[in-house]
């Protein structure tokens, strides 16, 4: 549940409150925001024997929270939540571009790429070190060499790093490289690999499983922050449905959905979603204009060559151009890329 103290009350109002929840052994989450303060109360609330904070000095209501996620919850944190990661922000006011190759596959193509959608106007890098494919026999990436490599373009272009950890092997290995971890569609209910990510101390971005409800998304996302981590940007990348004319189906209104939801940011990935590249710049505009808080796009120097995911992936002139058709949408979007 979470208790919603009446607006400009004391401290010494919202400390009561808050002994009270902690002495009967539940959690406080407090949630200061410009109106009101917000104290959200984890735990068996069996525990609090049917106190009535209703009635307590500066309580203005209570309110239970029916779902299985909590901190994500929108109620438990009504104003939408800002993650920084390097020195990018990821939010309401911002449109986020991250883009990089679909696996890192030597030092030159990983340098050019970041180059190239810096130049374009991207703010963070990505691109894979260890790969989940679907056969065993396709490249699985260059691993710890992939991610010395990762680190190096962040350096040397100042772009923010993001890349996918497969393992509980790789999250430990990616934790001293990059800025950001990705835990993809297949991993999104691996909850071990979840509950890691969350002592990881980094930011995560969270990509929606293959066949998961937006339900189970959040409660993915819980995982998370409820080791500690509230840094959590979530991916819509599509989902399978018996449509075949595109790899996935982009499920739009996973944006509008998960703003009532929570108050993590959102953001779309229309390379996976769409699998086709002339597909991506058509839903890159539905993004921002949806309320998207930014996009992951797959870009690479020879797509012709590339060694997974080339169909979908831009060259850098085709991102270019995709970065200049996108800015009146989100000009209109009133947002800062
Ligand atoms: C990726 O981003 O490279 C990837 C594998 O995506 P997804 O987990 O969405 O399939
Ligand atoms: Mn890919």
């Amino acid at each position: 549940m979470v208790i919603i103290m009446k607006p400009k009350v004391s401290s010494e109002a919202i400390e009561h409150v808050t002994r009270l929840i902690e002495e009967n052994g539940l959690q406080v989450h407090l949630s200061h925001g410009h109106e009101v303060t917000i104290i959200g109360v984890v735990g068996d609330k069996r525990k609090l024997k049917g106190t009535n904070f209703e009635l307590l000095d500066g309580v203005d209501k209570v309110v239970p929270i029916t779902e299985s996620y909590k901190l994500v919850n929108k109620k438990f944190h009504p104003e939408d939540s800002c993650i920084s990661v390097k020195n990018t922000v990821i939010g309401p006011e911002t449109f986020t571009v991250m883009a990089g190759p679909c696996a890192i596959e030597n030092h030159d193509q990983l340098l050019l790429c970041a180059e190239n959608v810096k130049k374009a106007g991207a703010t963070f890098l990505r691109g894979g070190a260890f790969k989940p494919r679907t056969s065993p026999y396709s490249f699985q990436g260059l691993e710890e060499e992939g991610l010395k490599y990762m680190e190096e373009a962040g350096r040397t272009t100042g772009l923010a790093t993001v890349c996918e950890v497969t393992s509980l092997r790789a999250l430990a290995m990616a934790v001293k490289y990059v800025d950001m971890l990705q835990i993809g569609a297949r991993n999104m209910q691996n909850f071990e690999l979840l509950k890691e990510a969350g002592r990881s101390g980094l930011p995560v971005m969270l990509k929606r499983g293959l066949a998961a409800t937006i339900d189970e998304w959040l409660n993915a996302a819980e995982y998370i922050i409820s080791e500690g981590n509230p840094n959590i940007v979530l991916c819509e990348r599509g989902i399978r449905t018996y449509e075949t004319a595109t790899r996935n189906t982009l499920d739009i209104s996973a944006v509008p959905v998960i703003r009532t939801k929570s108050h993590l940011p959102v953001i779309i990935d229309p390379s996976h979603a769409a699998g086709i590249r002339s597909f991506v710049e058509p839903l890159s505009k539905a993004s921002a204009a949806v309320g998207a808080d930014g996009l992951m796009i797959e870009v690479h120097p020879c797509p012709s060559c590339a060694l997974s995911d080339g169909p979908q992936s831009l060259t850098f002139e085709q991102f270019k151009q995709l970065m200049g058709d996108l800015s009146p949408y989100i000009a209109l979007a009133k947002r800062n890329i």
